[in-house]
């Protein structure tokens, strides 16, 4: 297939878990005519009562099907990665979707600037960001990444282009557009460019403290007692393989961006500089089964004894923020069968139902050595957007025998003490339970169709939603 002269390839997609492999096509094209046109043609298939639709694709970093359209057509936006514009005085970013948030710093650094919204990774596109309203350590302080967007703009099914705007604009004078964008799931159309808000940085370093905690009570507490609110950014690791006392012991940091003075001087020659390479990737070699009780056991003990109580640490942007970015591909140390990563978010009033959760976790035969904890701030306007204030956790589980049971019985847990699962992350909820979950989707879905009636905008995530 071909849309204009540009050739379509078929490729094999999936999550970053590696789960839910499809073979689809995929358009890659930097030209946004091209995309346009392929719209075009999708729309007048679903006129038709033909075709598959048509999804964005930002870097697949999300843990599931979102990004991928088996009976369709994919669009790969990574092409699609111009930096228009960085303007200091402004503090704003003026770039294309496909535009990576690694190399968006990359740029922004050198002038003194960064960007409020980071999540685990850097290697997402802004189109991803926005689909998904990430969030990072800093929610608490900065809200979501559709908090930060100045504007943008989406082609829509019927090929015209609107600007959108948190606050409005005369395409969409209540802003009732932008937030179905914001964590719509790419299912409003296509984000070709963003205006994104930056802030000002004197160092690309941050001034941390660390604290670690004996079990899970003294980790309740210490988020209750909102230890991580106090600094701009806050997260951490706990165990939820240790059976006893060690089962929920934590390390949590938290910190902000240092200033110049705060530098020892040899960081202070070149304090601006971007400290994170990649070390090495990951091959592809490990047997699915690696990942277990014992070496994960073995693995959350070395890491809880590595831990320690500091205050007003110097830490690069790799070691405070990002230890994952300095592997390539380490979602194969999971295998074939690949792994399911489980993040929940539940009022702060259930803080105390914590540990029986952890409890069932630790007494299944599953386990996880990835686990992060934070807690959030308010959420925002977008029916779809995960974050609001609460407790969020995740945790990575191998694909085994079983795992389905756990996760029915973790689902249900969630929903009881009120709280959601996070899209970008999920790949087994029901329609139902996603319905429970996100009591606005009906909003959500009028504003969607009102821009595409046809169901021009369709991802295999949409299907199993039943969100088309
Ligand atoms: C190691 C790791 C750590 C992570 N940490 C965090 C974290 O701390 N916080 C957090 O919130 N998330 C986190 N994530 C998840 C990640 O931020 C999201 O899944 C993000 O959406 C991925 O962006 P992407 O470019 O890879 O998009 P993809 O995964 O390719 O696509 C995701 C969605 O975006 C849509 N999309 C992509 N481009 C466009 C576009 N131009 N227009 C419209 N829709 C589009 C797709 O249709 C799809 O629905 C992490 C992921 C990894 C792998």
């Amino acid at each position: 297939m071909a849309v204009d002269d540009v050739a379509t390839d078929t490729r094999v997609l999936s999550g970053w878990s590696r789960t839910n492999r499809v073979r689809g096509e995929v358009l890659s094209t930097p030209d946004v005519e091209v995309i346009a046109r392929a719209v075009s043609r999708a729309a007048d298939d679903a006129a038709d009562g033909r075709g598959g639709g048509v999804i964005a694709r930002g870097l697949g970093r999300s843990y599931n099907e979102s990004g991928q359209n088996r009976a369709g057509l994919t669009v790969d936006m990574t092409p699609l990665n111009r930096i228009h514009r960085i303007d200091g005085d402004e503090l704003v970013a003026d770039v294309d979707a496909g535009v990576s948030l690694d190399a968006l710093m990359r740029a922004a650094l050198p002038l003194g600037l960064w960007l409020p919204v980071l999540p685990g990774t850097r290697q997402v596109t802004v189109g991803g960001a926005i689909a998904h309203d990430i969030h990072g350590k800093s929610h608490h302080s900065t809200g979501s990444f559709g908090d930060q967007v100045v504007d943008l703009d989406l082609l829509l099914a019927d090929g015209s282009v609107r600007t959108l705007a948190p606050g409005g604009t005369p395409d969409d004078p209540g802003g009732e557009l932008y937030w179905a964008t914001v964590a719509g799931l790419g299912l409003t159309g296509i984000v070709l460019r963003a205006r994104l808000r930056l802030q000002r940085t004197e160092t690309a370093y941050f001034l941390a403290d660390g604290v670690v905690t004996g079990d899970v009570d003294e980790t309740v507490s210490l988020h209750r007692d909102g230890w991580g609110e106090a600094a701009d950014y806050s997260a951490g690791w706990f165990d939820a393989v240790s059976r006893g006392r060690g089962l929920g012991r934590g390390y949590f940091t938290r910190g902000r961006l240092a200033t110049l003075d705060e530098l020892p001087a040899k960081l202070r020659r070149s304090p601006l500089a971007f400290d994170a390479p990649r070390l090495f990737t990951v091959p592809d070699i490990f047997p699915s089964g690696l990942g277990n009780r014992l070496t994960f056991g073995l693995m959350s003990a070395g890491y809880a004894r590595t831990g320690s109580d500091f205050t007003g640490k110097v830490l690069n942007i790799t070691d405070f923020l990002h230890p994952l970015d300095f592997m390539g591909e380490w979602n194969r140390f999971y295998g074939r069968r690949g792994f399911l990563q489980y993040q929940f978010v539940v009022p702060p009033s259930q803080l105390d139902d914590f540990a029986p959760l952890l409890e069932a976790v630790a007494a299944s035969p599953h386990a996880s050595f990835v686990n992060v904890l934070k807690m959030f701030g308010e959420g925002n306007r977008a029916p779809l957007s995960f974050p609001m204030p609460g407790m969020t956790a995740t945790f990575d589980f191998a694909i085994r025998r079983g795992l389905d049971r756990l996760i029915a019985d973790l689902d249900r847990r969630v929903l009881d003490m009120g709280g959601r699962l996070y899209t970008a992350k999920d790949s087994c909820l029901s329609a139902h339970s996603f319905r429970l979950m996100y009591p606005r989707v009906d909003e959500w879905i009028a504003v969607r169709r009102s821009v595409d009636p046809a169901g021009v905008f369709v991802s295999d995530m949409a299907k199993r939603l039943d969100l088309v």
